[in-house]
């Protein structure tokens, strides 16, 4: 079977190096054309990209291709389907320049994430949110995937949500650098400091579960606070979560819940099995050794315990480039495909 071709938008960024580690080798697509900024173009991919991904090098195919502008019309023929990783003010309107022009757009940018016909999709929490695809104008559509704390937060939380509903929740994130990009924050925040975040972290991780856990039409309602700091790791946001759920359920009650979720995946290609691993030691889940975990698209959760002033808190992390970026677009680009949404 022919392989699907994609293009990537944003492909020099962190996240967009992720994506093609990621696709190289991917049973279904392959990696056509790559496009960045004009700081890119017309030169090279391997030699433009600050490659900083550690024991792997750059495929070498896609090191030889010149890079694109990020315009529709340059991309190749019969060229349907975009990933972007896109930084920057602009990303939305290069995005929605594509969804015109009848691409399927898979975004990892914020811009178009509160669209209410813009699916927030992550595939083994709200598969069903993808028909929003068809109520779309235009000829082509765009798909989004959460901010990179929003997704293991909604993983842990979505089995939580829907058997007991949850009635508050107060999240406080540990996040890696990688998560800023490259080259990210400066060695003078981070360096021998924690920095809380100074950009829309917080709304991000207020507002996007709501919409992920909520119907199609509805999103979830309960309130949500977030504090959200930049720590000195390199991957792997740690989350911490205290929430109120209606019952009142032990902790036992929690991990046993937790523990029977997500039997019955989706089977694509980046489905992680298990999805959610519980661990019980006290000093995890930790970023050096649970990040990398099912390839980088597991979810860990541990220190589930009785919190006195909400009920139940615990620690939930994943990595933020793979699961929480590039591994969460190429999901949802799977789903689509199992779907036959694809152009
Ligand atoms: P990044 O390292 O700063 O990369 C940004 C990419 O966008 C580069 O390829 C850059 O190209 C390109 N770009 C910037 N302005 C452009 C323009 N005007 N026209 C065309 N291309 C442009 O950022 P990142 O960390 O990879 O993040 C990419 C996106 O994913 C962001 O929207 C971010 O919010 C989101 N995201 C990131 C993470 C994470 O963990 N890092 C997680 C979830 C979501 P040049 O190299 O040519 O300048």
């Amino acid at each position: 079977m022919s392989r699907i071709p994609v293009a990537i938008l944003g492909a020099t960024g962190m996240v967009g190096q992720r994506l093609i580690q990621r696709l190289s080798g991917h049973p279904w697509f392959q990696v056509a054309a790559v496009a960045a900024s004009s700081r890119s173009v017309g030169r090279p991919y391997g030699e433009v990209v600050p490659w900083r991904l550690p024991g792997t090098a750059c495929d070498d195919r896609v090191a030889r291709m010149d890079v694109l502008p990020c315009e529709p019309g340059r991309m190749p023929r019969g060229l349907r389907v975009v990933l972007s990783a896109l930084g920057g003010p602009e990303a939305g309107e290069i995005e929605g320049r594509f969804q015109s022009s009848g691409f399927a757009v898979i975004s990892n940018a914020s811009a178009w994430r509160d669209d209410p016909l813009v699916p927030l999709l992550v595939p083994e929490v709200n598969p069903e949110h993808v028909a929003l695809v068809q109520k779309q104008p235009g000829l082509g559509y765009i798909v989004t995937n959460p901010n990179c704390c929003v997704v293991p937060l909604v993983i842990a939380l979505a089995p939580l949500h829907r058997e007991m509903g949850i009635q508050a929740l107060v999240v406080s994130t540990y996040q890696a650098v990688s998560g800023a990009g490259y080259p990210g924050e400066s060695a003078w925040d981070m360096l021998g400091n924690v920095h809380p975040h100074p950009g829309d972290e917080e709304l991000k991780v207020q507002t996007e579960p709501l919409k992920i856990l909520g119907a199609t039409s509805r999103p979830a309602d309960f309130p949500v606070s977030a504090r959200c700091v930049r720590v000195p790791v390199v991957d792997g946001h740690l989350i911490s979560v205290q929430v109120k759920l209606r019952g009142h359920p032990s902790p036992e009650a929690v991990a046993a819940l937790l523990e029977s979720s997500y039997g019955d995946l989706p089977t694509l290609p980046s489905t992680p099995r298990p999805l959610l691993l519980l661990t019980r030691q006290r000093d995890r889940p930790a970023p050096r050794f649970d990040a990398d975990s099912g390839n980088g698209m597991a979810v860990t959760v541990g220190r589930i315990e009785c919190c006195p002033v909400m009920g139940i808190k615990l620690f939930c992390l994943a990595h933020n480039t793979i699961r929480g970026a590039a591994g969460a677009a190429i999901a949802n680009l799977e789903l689509l495909r199992s779907k036959g949404l694809l152009p």
